[in-house]
């Protein structure tokens, strides 16, 4: 059987060389090949033995993500590109460059299963999980074309199409590739998770010691309310994963994001932030406002700057951290919640 090494952390590839009769030092230099060079051609590998290419090329592969479409906007500064995978289906990664640091979302799934009203990739359903090595291909293909621009991968957030914490171990096995000190050495904090609030999930990255920057998308403060928006909010209602996020932040120290999509008339009202700033009481928290984005299947609006503002500066006076998040890439339909094939 091939294996695809994007799949494989450090030390599975460690371990995969040493099975096969190589030493690990000849492993790290493959790694260094794959996340400090970015080659994909293993003839290439030239301070590799010849014996070891080839047996790269009999049992290796490398997660190839044919590049269906690309569009650009904000003068080229992001990017949407539309990525076929093997089997033929497509997912959305969108790189996202300031000056020498670029920023990778990247998906999880292809489709989603959880059907949140406004997101472009619940209407579309789940089709299936991504790989190990579909993710970290993304992320590859967001760093060569950082690289080509004078710029670096030096943030990653998962928050592309689908829901990280129900395709775990293949996100989890991807983000250690993308920390790996010898490759892309992205750190803990520069990794963002972002769930639609899958506690057990939250647990369980705090009880394996990984303290991502996690964000937890809120979009209401209230049970009945967030369940109408989120119908996966009836699995896990507000007070159980509000238990989740006390956890992780007591266990890794990290604050937590709240992400709030602000829909005009629905979750924008003062009393909305008061309720809010209630809930999170006490809780290392920061709320990032991000204005709806349109999409075809939600008949919602993004409301006035001045509401949103407004909504801002309530939260502030409670003493609870909150920025408005600009959107980028809204006419490429690259912006949060957009991503659809
Ligand atoms: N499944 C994960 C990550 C992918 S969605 C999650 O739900 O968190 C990434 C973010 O985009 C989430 O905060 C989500 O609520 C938000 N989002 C979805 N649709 C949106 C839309 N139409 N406009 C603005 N944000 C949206
Ligand atoms: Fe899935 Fe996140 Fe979209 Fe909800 S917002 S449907 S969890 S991708």
């Amino acid at each position: 059987m091939m294996t695809d090494l994007y799949g494989l952390a450090r030390a599975e590839l460690g371990a995969t060389l040493s099975r096969a009769g190589f030493a690990d030092v000849h492993a790290g230099r493959v790694w260094g090949y794959l996340y400090r060079g970015f080659e994909r051609d293993f003839g290439a590998m030239r301070e590799l033995p010849p014996r070891l290419i080839d047996w790269l090329r009999e049992n290796a592969t490398l997660c190839e993500l044919g590049v269906a479409r690309e569009t650009a906007a904000d003068d080229g500064l992001t990017t949407k590109s539309l990525l076929a995978l093997s089997d033929g289906r497509e997912i959305e990664a969108v790189r996202m460059q300031i000056g020498e640091r670029t920023t990778a979302c990247l998906s999880s799934q292809v489709g989603c299963a959880l059907g949140c009203v406004f997101c472009a990739t619940g209407q579309m359903g789940f089709e299936r999980n991504l790989t190990a090595g579909e993710i970290v291909a993304q992320a590859l293909h967001v760093a060569r074309a950082a690289r080509a621009n004078g710029s670096r991968l030096r943030n990653v957030v998962v928050m592309g199409m689908g829901e990280p914490l129900l395709n775990y171990d293949a996100v989890m096995t991807a983000l250690d590739v993308l920390r790996d000190p010898a490759g892309l050495a992205i750190g803990f904090k520069q990794i963002t998770v972002s769930t639609v609030g899958v506690a057990p999930g939250i647990v369980r990255m705090a009880d394996e010691g990984r303290p991502y920057s996690l964000a937890v998308s809120l979009h209401a403060a209230d049970q009945t309310e967030r369940a109408a928006l989120l119908p996966v909010a009836r699995t896990w209602p507000l007070d159980v994963l509000l238990d989740a996020c006390r956890y992780y932040a007591a266990k890794t120290g990290r604050r937590i994001f709240f992400e709030w999509t602000v829909i005009a008339g629905r979750n924008d009202a003062l009393e909305q932030a008061d309720e809010l700033a209630t809930l999170l009481a006490g809780l290392p928290a920061h709320v990032n406002l991000i204005p709806l984005n349109a999409t075809t299947g939600f008949d919602g609006a993004a409301g006035e700057a001045a509401a949103l503002d407004a909504f801002q500066a309530r939260l502030r006076a409670h003493g609870l951290p909150a920025t408005v998040r600009r959107t980028r890439g809204e006419q490429i339909a690259a912006a949060c919640g957009q991503l659809a094939v």
